[in-house]
């Protein structure tokens, strides 16, 4: 059983939907975060509004700039380190070592990109996480006049 909602949550008063599929096996393959099939992607970056195999609705997926960040850190400090190693030890000329980098900034970047976006959606409807809303908030209140 995927992506059919079973009960409320007794702290946040949110349905919960239970997943079989893991957040980061979703992520790493870049496939839908409830079935784990289908493809999470129209083209290299654009997250589909519904999954083509199960019709999970994927609209709300929202990574922000949370993927940009992470990829800007690793592959920054990759290839300082790659471009260190290449032009000492190594005893490569500039000229390659520069090819090299770009190459490795552009395509690793891209593939990078689309793994911490799919790993953040996935995460995001594991945690069925989203922006508080109104009933959030009588939610709460309601909860702490009970205590
Ligand atoms: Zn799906």
């Amino acid at each position: 059983m995927t992506g059919t909602p079973d009960h409320k949550n007794a702290d946040t008063g949110r349905e919960h939907t239970s997943r079989s599929v893991s957040p980061y096996k979703a992520g790493l393959t870049c496939t839908c975060p409830n079935c784990g099939e289908g493809a999470l992607f129209t083209n290299i970056l654009e997250v589909k509004d519904r999954c083509d195999v199960c019709g999970f609705d994927l609209s709300a997926a929202d990574p922000g700039d949370g993927a940009q960040v992470f990829v800007i850190l690793v592959m920054g400090a990759l290839c300082a380190i790659i471009g260190v190693i290449l032009y000492g030890p190594v005893g490569l000329p500039p000229a390659v070592v520069a090819g090299v980098l770009f190459a490795m900034v552009v395509f690793g970047s891209l593939w990078m990109l689309r793994v911490f976006k799919a790993l953040l959606i996935a995460l995001q409807f594991h945690h069925d996480a989203r922006e508080g809303r109104q009933e959030d908030i009588a939610h709460e209140k309601k909860e702490g006049d009970d205590t």
